[in-house]
């Protein structure tokens, strides 16, 4: 069901952005805006756009953010929009004759702090994962960011949760990330989880320490210390024999302990550079 309504989605966007390609062949100087694009955005740009700066002819009365997402280009990708020596909002309406530099956001992006497109910052780091990089999102729990998934979630949802529950929005997904709803969020360029953990760990400068095995890697609940009486129940004989030290998740209840399978889960972030030797793991199991 999610495919079609992605399908639909892009449809729509075509046909759009069919219109601005119509616009820029035909475009002339008394209605036309320059936009300068930093290079990494122009990676972004839909496909049959290119060049750069790009002359767009005003048709309407647009905001900036709305002819760059028309342009292919999320707003979540944008740092900076400037109109000579002043930076503007993303509801700046240009006028004709005007040039803009739009910029991509330059790591490291810290989400909890104001900035001239997002007045309201996130009161804390937390992330929502897209089914398309959904390997990510046992890799940031298991680093202890807050970070909700769910593989039902569709697009609408998605975005309704980054808006209500403060949350960074991380996907693959384009049209995704230029719902209205979503104020932070990030494209992510990586193919490998491992990589993708370090691509998100560096790009909002979430340089450690990170709270190793305090959240349920399954459901996103912060694990809590149990006594190994309370749960003695539950063990295996070898785990019984050989650990001490357990905690479990309030909401599920599985149990977790310092086993072979935490073992090769530390191992898959030795692959994203972190190392538990390097002191960057508090509050290990
Ligand atoms: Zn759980």
């Amino acid at each position: 069901m999610r495919e079609t309504l992605r399908y639909a989605q892009s449809d729509n966007l075509a046909e759009t952005n069919s219109q601005h390609i119509v616009t820029l062949m035909n475009s002339d100087k008394a209605s036309a805006i320059t936009i300068f694009l930093s290079e990494r955005l122009q990676d972004l740009l839909r496909h049959g756009l290119n060049g750069n700066p790009i002359e767009y002819r005003l048709q309407r009365r647009a905001s900036i953010k709305d002819i760059v997402e028309s342009l292919g280009i999320p707003h979540t990708e944008i740092g900076a929009v400037r109109v000579g020596n002043l930076t503007t909002d993303f509801g700046f309406i240009p006028e004709p004759g005007q040039r803009l530099q739009v910029s991509e956001i330059t790591p490291p992006f810290d989400v909890t702090r104001p900035s001239k497109l997002r007045p309201a910052p996130l009161p804390a780091v937390r992330f929502i994962v897209d089914v398309n990089v959904g390997r990510l999102a046992a890799l940031l729990r298991l680093t202890g960011f807050d970070t909700a998934y769910g593989n039902r979630l569709d697009d609408r949802h998605i975005a309704a949760l980054a808006h209500d529950d403060n949350r960074v929005v991380l996907t693959k997904d384009r049209a995704l990330l230029k719902r209205s709803k979503i104020v932070f969020g990030r494209l992510v360029r990586a193919v490998l989880p491992e990589d993708q953990l370090t691509e998100t760990l560096q790009f909002f400068g979430l340089a450690g320490p990170y709270n190793l095995f305090s959240r349920c890697l399954r459901c996103n609940r912060k694990l809590t210390p149990v006594t190994k009486a309370a749960i003695r129940h539950r063990l295996e004989p070898k785990t019984k024999k050989y650990f001490t030290s357990f905690k479990t998740c309030p909401d599920c209840n599985r149990i977790y302990w310092r086993g072979s399978h935490c073992d090769a889960m530390v191992a898959k972030l030795e692959k994203s550079g972190l190392r538990e030797d390097s002191g960057l793991f508090l509050n290990c199991l």
